[in-house]
């Protein structure tokens, strides 16, 4: 049986002349065949050339994911394999790779596999497949793990909202290999973090906020620090392993706190260095002025604010805010670490939004410094999209 066939609209083709991995379901003028979710299409322009071929999802508005530019490349587990092999390849040397780091190995369109998310935590992986190409061929991707990682707990977490999107369930659970700890220890650049892989959030640990972490590492010396959003503390064992007078973590989530804690005892640090409060950044920053605290260096790193582009102006509003109460904290000399992770907040109207908040602190600073996600979570030249982290450093005077 011959693969079914999307024919693009003469007008909507550049984006996959330029690589770019999505055909939106507007971009299509016929599909010729019958295919159900997951399955293989050739992708052709209004020419009738063979432009490659992707996986069909009839549930999303991104219609075809693209697996192969390629006119004669097969989609098959070969093919999966040979990515998987150069996704991981390309991490070598790039990011710590002892037998008990972490790092993301796999990074969906910027990897060449759309839908797939590999990171490993020492000798546990953890994947999530969030597309109806991925599903569809899940039991070739969960082979070509353990053919890479023979030795390793693969444990699936597929627990999120957007796979229905694509007309799939959430779920999560053990896919290959003996179970996971309940929590698993890793190194990065030196700290101690348990990872809960199972419950935490993502798949346990922000990976993206390395290059971060060691950026502030390297000003957190007498300082005396506040982390808002803190989750298990990965900004704050980084200060005070590297010589933060103290931190004051905010955060809303008891079981980060909890978990924060136990990576403070990892890192032998003395637990009377370290205050925690629960609750929500957004009031108790408020209360901190209020109360007078002053800080030395401030690490703002929030969820994301805005899941569409139709969001962006209420999530500018989200931002301004909590950055104006974070300069307001920080006495002359201070450093602020200020991050966006929404993909739809455009790096310019970041830098607008901080220094709105700066103007309305008020506080007189300037940028010394720009953070963006690291190595493992590299940016496929044709797809713009996957750059979505973003961090300013900020000095005020
Ligand atoms: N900086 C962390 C990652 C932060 S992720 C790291 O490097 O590991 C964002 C965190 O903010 C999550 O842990 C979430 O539980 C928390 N959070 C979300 N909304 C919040 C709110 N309104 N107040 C306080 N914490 C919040």
């Amino acid at each position: 049986m011959s693969e079914p066939r999307v024919v693009l609209h003469p007008g909507r083709q550049r984006p996959i002349v330029r690589r770019h991995p999505w055909v939106l379901s507007g971009a299509i003028a016929r599909v010729e065949g019958d295919p159900g979710p997951g399955d293989t299409v050739q992708v052709v322009d209004h020419e009738g050339g063979l432009r490659g071929r992707g996986a069909w999802s009839p549930a999303s508005q991104i219609s075809v994911r693209m697996w192969t530019f390629e006119p004669d490349e097969e989609v098959s587990a070969a093919l999966l394999r040979r990515r998987l092999a150069a996704a991981v390849a390309a991490r070598r040397g790039l990011v710590g790779d002892g037998p008990s780091s972490a790092c993301r190995l796999v990074y969906s369109e910027s990897d060449g596999l759309p839908g797939l998310i590999v990171d490993r935590y020492a000798d546990t992986i953890v994947g999530q497949l969030l597309s109806a190409g991925a599903e569809r061929w899940r039991r070739e991707i969960v082979a070509a793990l353990v053919e890479c990682f023979p030795a390793a707990a693969v444990w699936e977490r597929s627990d999120v909202e957007l796979r229905r999107k694509e007309g799939l369930e959430p779920r999560a659970g053990p896919l290959a290999g003996a179970a996971p700890p309940e929590l698993v220890e890793i190194d990065e650049d030196g700290l101690r973090f348990a990872v809960d892989v199972r419950g935490g959030q993502k798949t346990g640990f922000y990976l993206d906020q390395r290059d971060s972490r060691a950026a502030v590492s390297a000003h957190a010396a007498g300082r005396r620090a506040l982390n808002a959003f803190a989750y298990t503390g990965g900004f704050a064992i980084a200060a005070l392993r590297n010589g933060a007078t103290s931190v004051t973590n905010v955060e809303s989530s008891r079981a980060a706190l909890d978990l924060l804690d136990r990576n403070v005892a990892l890192n032998g640090i003395e637990p009377a260095r370290v205050e925690n409060l629960r609750g929500d950044a957004f009031r108790l920053l408020r209360e901190l002025d209020a109360a007078g605290r002053r800080f030395d260096l401030v690490v703002l790193d929030p969820p994301r604010f805005a899941d569409s582009r139709d969001q962006v102006a209420r999530a500018a509003r989200g931002y301004k805010d909590v950055n104006r109460l974070a300069f307001r904290l920080l006495d002359p000399g201070g450093l602020l670490y200020t991050f966006s992770c929404s993909g739809h907040l455009h790096p310019d109207l970041f830098q607008k939004i901080v220094a709105d908040a700066a103007l309305d602190a008020p506080r007189e600073a300037r940028i010394v410094g720009r953070l963006a996600q690291p190595a493992d979570h590299p940016v496929a030249l044709g797809f713009p999209e996957s750059a979505y982290l973003k961090g300013l450093v900020c000095r005020v005077s």
